[in-house]
């Protein structure tokens, strides 16, 4: 299945991508994509209504806005320098262990949102992720038994403001979690549509020319791996959002001097199955 959230930011409803890629209202099934229905048996009951339901349900218009295609979870977590080419671009070492960051839950926002500058901001950049949303809460969670406590997957741009990430100190938190740094979506793949997260192409356009450009084989530690190394440290709870971070083509990385956004800039990006996403940079006011 491919659940959605659409309508107006914060008034968003549930709904469904249906395999003829018609959407629909899911609000008939009664609850929204959120931490109590991943928690308890929500995806296998969606399943069921949508049988009984997806034909006769309201369509969504094609023009109406998605919003992010999961409820505000309890947090995001990042993973920071998880492909080896982009951590050698960032002028880092190979990280031994899973780099981890969160970012703030309130910098979600829809696909297709602009992407706003913060104020006094000079290095908005860009990284096309792969992410992935908890089903079953996981705690010590073996790597054998990781993956069936992910309810599925979805595309994440994981915006980031390199001066405060990287430049004022402390932790990357401060250079990742402006509004609107979150775009997720469009859609969130149940894991059963994803026969393996680690072969998937994913790439970035800025003003249509292809920027970023790899497959999650690359990346350093798969979602196994992850699910397993983060939940030694906290729970991870159902509808929880994880970023498995991002392959070389960042501005920060661009030869001879980075490239950050400007005004008017538009970014698309995909991961293979999962759709693709375009956003329009402005300004902040
Ligand atoms: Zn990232």
């Amino acid at each position: 299945m491919k659940l959605i959230r659409f309508g107006n930011p914060g008034e968003e409803k549930p709904g469904l991508q249906l395999p003829d890629g018609r959407r629909i209202d899911a609000t008939g099934f009664g609850s929204d994509w959120d931490e109590e229905f991943f928690g308890g048996d929500g995806l296998e009951r969606l399943a069921k209504w949508a049988e009984a339901n997806a034909a006769s349900a309201p369509t969504v218009d094609s023009s109406t806005r998605l919003g992010p295609c999961v409820a505000r979870p309890s947090k995001i977590i990042c993973i920071g320098l998880n492909y080896a080419d982009h951590a050698a671009e960032s002028g880092m070492p190979i990280p031994k262990e899973p780099i981890i960051f969160f970012k703030a839950t309130s910098a979600l926002c829809g696909p297709n949102d602009d992407v706003v500058i913060p104020k006094n901001s000079k290095k908005t950049d860009w990284e096309v992720e792969l992410a992935f949303v908890i089903g079953k809460k996981a705690s010590y969670a073996s790597e054998d038994d990781a993956l069936s406590h992910v309810a599925g997957y979805a595309l994440h741009n994981d915006y980031s403001e390199r001066e405060w990430q990287l430049e004022r100190g402390g932790q990357w938190v401060k250079g990742k979690s402006c509004d609107t740094f979150a775009p997720l979506g469009p859609f969130l793949a149940t894991s059963d549509e994803i026969a393996d997260p680690q072969n998937l192409g994913l790439w970035l356009k800025l003003n249509g020319k292809t920027i970023q450009n790899s497959s999650t084989a690359q990346m350093i530690f798969g979602v196994k791996t992850l699910v397993s190394y983060l939940s030694q440290f906290m729970s991870l709870l159902p509808g929880d959002i994880i970023s498995t971070g991002t392959p070389p083509g960042v501005g920060l990385g661009f030869k001879p001097d980075p490239l950050f956004l400007k005004a008017g800039d538009v970014v698309e990006l995909g991961v293979d199955g999962l759709g693709v996403q375009s956003q329009t940079a402005r300004a902040w006011s």
